[in-house]
C-alpha cells in the first residue's frame, strides 16, 4: 500500500481499536462503532467542503488535511502552482507578441469570419482609421471603397490589392488578407507610397529617356542606310562596318520602342472600352502572314485553329504578345525547323501556343525568362538585334487578360509557349 493509504489505515485502525476499546468498558460496542463512523464520515465531508470551497474560490487555502487528504490537498497545491507559472510564462509571452504586433509599422487587423474586427494594432488606427469603437463592426462598412468591397466578396487573397487610406488618399496602401483559422482573417496593410512613387519615378526616367533618344537615333539609322545604300558614298573595306553598325542601331531603336510600350502597359489603365471578342483564329493568321513577309529564310510556320472561340481583349495588345512569340520562334528555330501556332479550348478556358523544334532552353534559365533583359546564353548568336524584352512584354500583356504564361523546353527538343486564358474571358 502507498503511504497515503498506509496513513489513512491508520486513521481508521487507532479509530477503530480506540472506539472498540471504549464500547467494551461501557459495554456500547455499537453505539461506539456508530460514533466512530459517524466522525469519519464528518471528517471526510469537512474536507470535501474546503476542496469546494478551493474549487469555486481559488484564493482560498487549502488546510493541510491528514490522512489521505494530506496527500490530495498537496497535489492540488502543486498543480496549482504549476498552473500559476504556466499563466505567467504565456502572459509574459502575450504581452511581447503584442508589444511586437503594436510595434509594427503595417497595419494588422484581425477579422472573423463575417469581416468584423475583433482586434487592431495602433498602425491600423493611424493607417485605416480605426478607432476601438469600431470592434465587432463589419470593416466593409468602415472601408467603404467598391474595389476594397469586391476583394472580400471574391476572396480572391492570393493577390494584394492596393487602395488609397481611407485616411490620407495621398497615402499609397497595400492590402493582403490572410486566413489563418476556418473562420479567422488577417488584414495586413502597408505603407507602399514611397515604394509608388520611386517605381512611378522610374518609369518616367525611361519613358522619358528612350523617348528623347528616339528622335537621334531614328537620324542615325536614316544617314546610315542611305551611306550603304548609295554605291559610292563609302569604299568597300568600310561597308561591313557601316552593315555592323546599322545593325546595332537597329537593335536600339527595338530596345526603345520595346522599352516604350512595356512603360505603355505600366502606365495605362487595363480600360475595358478598349477590350472586345478578338478573333484569335484570324489574328494568329494575320501575323503569320506578316511574320512570313518580314523574314526571309525561316522554318515554316503551321497554323492549327481548333476553335472558333473569341477571346475579350485588347487587340492591339494580343497582337504584340503573340507577334514576340512567333518571332522568337521564328529567331531561334532553324529553317529545317518546324513552328506550329496553336489556339484550342481547354477545360478552364482557352489557350495559344506556340511551339517549336528549335535548339531549345537549358531548364535552369526557364524561370528568368520574363525578366526584362534576361537572354539565355548564346542567344545574342541567333538573334543579334534581340533586346530582352520580348517575353516581359508578352508576360504583362497576359497579366493585364487574366491569362498566363508557360514555357516547356528542354536544349535539343524545342519550346512550346503557352498562353492560357481563364474560362471567364473565352466567348464561344
Ligand atoms: P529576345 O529579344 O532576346 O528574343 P525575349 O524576351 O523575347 O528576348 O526572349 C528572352 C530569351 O528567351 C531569349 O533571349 C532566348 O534566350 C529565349 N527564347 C525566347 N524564345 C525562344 C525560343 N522560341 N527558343 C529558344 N529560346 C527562346
Amino acid at each position: 500500500m502507498s503511504h497515503p493509504w498506509r496513513a489513512e489505515g491508520a486513521i481508521l485502525a487507532w479509530g477503530l481499536g480506540i472506539a472498540c476499546l471504549i464500547g467494551w468498558l461501557e459495554g456500547r460496542i455499537d453505539l461506539a462503532l456508530m460514533v466512530l463512523f459517524g466522525a469519519y464520515l464528518g471528517r471526510h465531508l469537512y474536507y470535501l467542503w474546503h476542496l469546494l470551497a478551493w474549487l469555486q474560490e481559488s484564493n482560498t487555502t487549502l488546510p493541510d488535511g491528514n490522512g489521505i487528504w494530506t496527500e490530495v490537498f498537496h497535489r492540488l497545491r502543486l498543480m496549482q502552482r504549476r498552473h500559476q507559472r504556466r499563466k505567467r510564462r504565456l502572459g509574459k509571452i502575450l504581452k511581447r507578441f503584442r508589444q511586437a504586433t503594436e510595434a509594427l509599422p503595417d497595419a494588422t487587423v484581425v477579422l472573423d469570419g463575417d469581416f468584423s474586427i475583433e482586434w487592431f494594432n495602433p498602425a491600423a488606427a493611424q493607417l485605416l482609421g480605426l478607432r476601438r469603437r469600431d470592434l465587432g463592426l463589419r470593416i466593409c462598412d468602415l472601408m467603404r471603397s467598391p474595389r476594397f468591397v469586391d476583394y472580400l466578396r471574391q476572396r480572391r487573397f492570393e493577390q494584394a490589392l492596393t487602395l488609397p487610406s481611407p485616411q490620407n488618399d495621398r497615402l499609397h496602401l497595400e492590402i493582403r488578407v490572410v486566413p489563418y483559422t476556418k473562420d479567422r482573417y488577417l488584414l495586413i496593410a502597408q505603407d507602399v507610397t514611397q515604394i509608388r512613387l520611386l517605381e512611378r519615378q522610374r518609369r518616367d526616367f525611361v519613358a522619358h529617356a528612350s523617348h528623347e533618344l528616339r528622335t537621334p537615333i531614328t537620324v542615325l539609322k536614316g544617314y546610315l542606310e542611305t551611306l550603304i545604300d548609295t554605291e559610292t558614298a563609302v569604299s568597300e573595306p568600310f561597308r561591313p562596318i557601316l552593315e555592323r553598325m546599322e545593325q546595332q542601331i537597329r537593335r536600339l531603336q527595338y530596345l526603345i520602342d520595346d522599352l516604350l510600350y512595356l512603360g505603355r502597359l505600366e502606365t495605362s489603365r487595363n480600360e475595358t472600352a478598349r477590350q472586345k471578342p478578338v478573333d484569335v483564329g484570324q489574328l494568329l493568321d494575320d501575323i503569320r502572314q506578316e511574320t512570313e513577309q518580314c523574314h526571309d529564310r525561316h522554318a515554316p510556320l503551321c497554323l492549327a485553329i481548333e476553335s472558333r472561340a473569341r477571346l475579350l481583349g485588347n487587340e492591339e495588345e494580343l497582337r504584340s504578345a503573340f507577334t514576340n512569340l512567333i518571332v522568337n520562334a521564328v529567331k531561334y528555330t532553324p529553317a529545317d525547323g518546324n513552328i506550329t501556332i496553336r489556339w484550342y479550348e481547354t477545360e478552364d478556358g482557352a489557350c495559344v501556343e506556340v511551339s517549336d523544334t528549335g535548339e531549345g532552353i537549358d531548364p535552369e534559365h526557364l524561370p528568368r525568362l520574363t525578366e526584362r533583359f534576361y537572354r539565355a546564353p548564346g542567344a545574342e548568336i541567333r538573334n543579334p538585334t534581340g533586346t530582352g524584352l520580348g517575353l516581359a512584354i508578352v508576360k504583362h500583356v497576359l497579366n493585364r487578360h487574366d491569362g498566363r504564361l508557360e514555357i516547356d523546353s528542354r536544349p535539343g527538343d524545342g519550346s512550346r509557349f503557352r498562353c492560357r486564358f481563364p474560362r471567364r474571358r473565352v466567348y464561344l
